[in-house]
């Protein structure tokens, strides 16, 4: 450890090349990214963060910042950069009565839903707990209750931010207002977020209905998810993946290790109409295999946990589409083609996940950065696997199967799933006008760019 190698008055550890901590330090969800910052800030608080940005500067060094460390793309660590590790910055503190949570900037999304779900209280966020808020916050936060109420970015209510010079400034309604709006879609573009103020929702216990299906069913599921999905009520969220089955109880021992597609829908109204809420889909087609179950919102958020562990390799591609049931030939094909013998079910699986949008998702959103809110349906290839050997044939199965829904792509790219850092996937992301707006609120906060190893929004001319 590097004793207060930063100087000024930063309180927390930093980390250079030799340090015993440095190599886990460096580490991120990907298992791909291997990068060496010069040097690791871990910022406790946000006079560390404004003193780690200072020294970058006074050093010439390029930043990186880290939440969760759980982009694909491995945004929050860059070789040669200082890299501001929020992971000591857990802090989160619920006010029931006002409906809002405190939750400091290295949060993980687990951290806010113990903190909430107690009051019966929710803020609607990503589905995996490991992840986060940070990144996906700032990025849009899609999960099973934006559809109702909205995504993560548009409940944020406030939020603390150190600035390229190290100033710190509160982002509201009243204060910095186009910050608040860019803060809300823009990504990490526009500073280090050390506090977020969010906005909770009520949530009860849920119902939660399972169905598999043998791939070779891929056409009439898919017309049935669509019929059901573009009316279902606000209270419901269906997902759909498909995949190699996993060997649960409740999945026929003939599709463990099979191509195989899977249909998931979580009721948030009373759990006792559930199964009637849900019949129009499940019913629709028999399944092989189905669960059905009442659960906390908390275990809800933590059933993916498990199947995208630390460490493992990833490569993402995501886009847009019009519909799903069209696509349906498209993507049984691409799940017959994951890498890998099939009939296994100890390796890691990749996955292809589609959900439908729209409800809260498709509101005004004039208050917010975040752009395509008018997309129907988000379908992303996440190829995962654990051998270095198999990182190009993985990679290229993931951009060969969105390639393959290019005849119902929708315009954009959610820029939190996007395989790639650097100008152009911003650009991707958020299109030309929504983009120029993004430049201008950058060339106030963020003038010379210091924050850049992202989906990069550079500063106007
Ligand atoms: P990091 O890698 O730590 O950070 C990514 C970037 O975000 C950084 O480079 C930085 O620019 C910025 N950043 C992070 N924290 C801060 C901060 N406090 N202040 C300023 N900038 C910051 N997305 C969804 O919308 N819904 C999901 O359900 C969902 N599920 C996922 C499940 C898994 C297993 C994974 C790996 C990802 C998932 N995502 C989901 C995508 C997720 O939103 C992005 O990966 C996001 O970048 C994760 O944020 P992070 O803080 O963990 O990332």
């Amino acid at each position: 450890m590097v004793a207060n190698r930063l100087g000024g008055d930063f309180t927390g550890a930093v980390l250079g090349p030799g340090d015993p901590e440095y190599d886990a330090a460096r580490r991120v969800w990907n298992g791909t990214v291997d990068r060496r910052p010069a040097l690791i800030a871990r910022c406790h608080r946000p006079g560390d963060v404004a003193a780690a940005l200072r020294h970058a500067v006074a050093e010439g060094l390029p930043v990186s910042v880290r939440g969760g460390g759980h982009n694909v793309a491995g945004t929050a660590v860059a070789d040669g950069a200082l890299l501001i590790d929020l992971a000591p910055m857990r802090g989160v503190s619920v006010d029931a009565a006002a409906g809002l949570v405190t939750a400091e900037g290295g949060c993980l999304l687990g951290d806010l839903d113990a903190a909430t779900t107690p009051y019966g209280l929710a803020c609607p966020a990503g589905v995996v707990s490991h992840t986060g808020l940070g990144g996906l916050a700032l990025g849009g936060g899609y999960g099973w209750l934006a559809r109702k109420w909205g995504l993560t970015c548009d409940h944020l209510v406030a939020a603390e931010v150190v600035l390229a010079d190290g100033s710190v400034v509160e982002a509201t309604a009243h204060s910095h207002p186009e910050l608040l709006w860019a803060l809300r879609g823009g990504g990490g573009n526009f500073g280090v977020v050390t506090r977020f103020t969010l906005r909770l929702r009520p949530v009860g216990p849920v119902y939660f209905r399972r169905a598999v299906y043998p791939v070779a069913l891929a056409a009439p599921v898919l017309a049935a998810y669509q019929d059901f999905a573009e009316v279902q009520d606000a209270d419901l969220h269906a997902v759909g993946t498909l995949r190699r089955a996993v060997a649960n109880d409740w999945v026929p021992a003939e599709l463990h290790g099979r191509p195989a597609l899977h249909l998931s829908t979580a009721w948030f109204g009373d759990p006792a109409h559930g199964r009637a809420a849900t019949e129009a889909l499940h019913g629709a087609v028999a399944p092989a295999g189905s669960a059905e179950q009442v659960l906390s919102y908390g275990a809800l958020q933590a059933l993916g946990d498990t199947s995208e562990p630390h460490g493992h390799r990833y490569y993402t591609k995501s886009c847009y589409l019009e519909g799903i049931a069209a696509a349906a030939d498209e993507l049984a094909a691409a799940t017959e083609e994951i890498p890998g013998a099939q009939g296994e079910t100890s390796v890691p699986l990749s996955t292809v996940d589609f959900e439908y949008l729209r409800g809260a998702i498709a509101a005004d959103g004039a208050d917010s950065a975040f752009p395509n809110r008018d997309a129907p349906y988000i379908c992303t290839a996440s190829a995962h696997w654990t051998d270095p050997a198999g990182d190009a044939p993985h990679a290229a199965w993931s951009r060969r199967t969105i390639g393959r829904l290019a005849p119902w792509r929708h315009d954009g790219v959610y820029v939190n799933y996007q395989e790639d850092s650097g100008n152009s996937r911003a650009m991707d992301s958020y299109g030309d006008a929504r983009y120029r707006q993004l430049a201008e609120v950058k060339r106030k906060y963020d003038p010379h760019n210091l924050f850049r190893g992202n989906q990069n929004i550079r500063p106007s001319a």
